[in-house]
């Protein structure tokens, strides 16, 4: 289990980078500059933000990665952090470093679902 979490904290580091990137080149790249219809300039400020969406997401899951990787060395890995329940394994598996269970993960990121890996 700790080497499913050391990859996943690996591929998150990655993610942010590759997010870092995307930003760079929408804010310093081709488009800088050059005179566009406003409709033009309002997707490219959507496409940023949500290369910055992308990159908050990321840098939010590589802390619960850390946060995992914690509770494993304190023995508590897979004990949600709100109500105390152990997290369902089947949960765990699809994503290793939950830390809420099904019920209180529902309820805290109704807006958003994170991917499945
Ligand atoms: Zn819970």
């Amino acid at each position: 289990m700790q080497d499913l979490l050391s990859q996943a904290k690996t591929w998150m580091e990655k993610g942010i980078e590759i997010g870092e990137q995307e930003i760079v080149e929408y804010v310093g790249g081709e488009n800088a500059g050059i005179d566009q219809h406003q409709a033009d300039d309002a997707s490219a400020v959507y496409e940023q933000s949500m290369a910055l969406t992308l990159r908050n997401t990321l840098a939010g899951t590589l802390a619960d990665v850390n946060e995992a990787l914690g509770a494993l060395e304190r023995g508590a890995y897979g004990q949600c952090r709100k109500c105390g329940q152990w997290i369902d394994r089947a949960r765990l598996r699809a994503v290793p470093f939950a830390n809420l269970c099904i019920d209180c993960a529902s309820r805290e990121r109704s807006d958003f679902e994170l991917p499945r890996y």
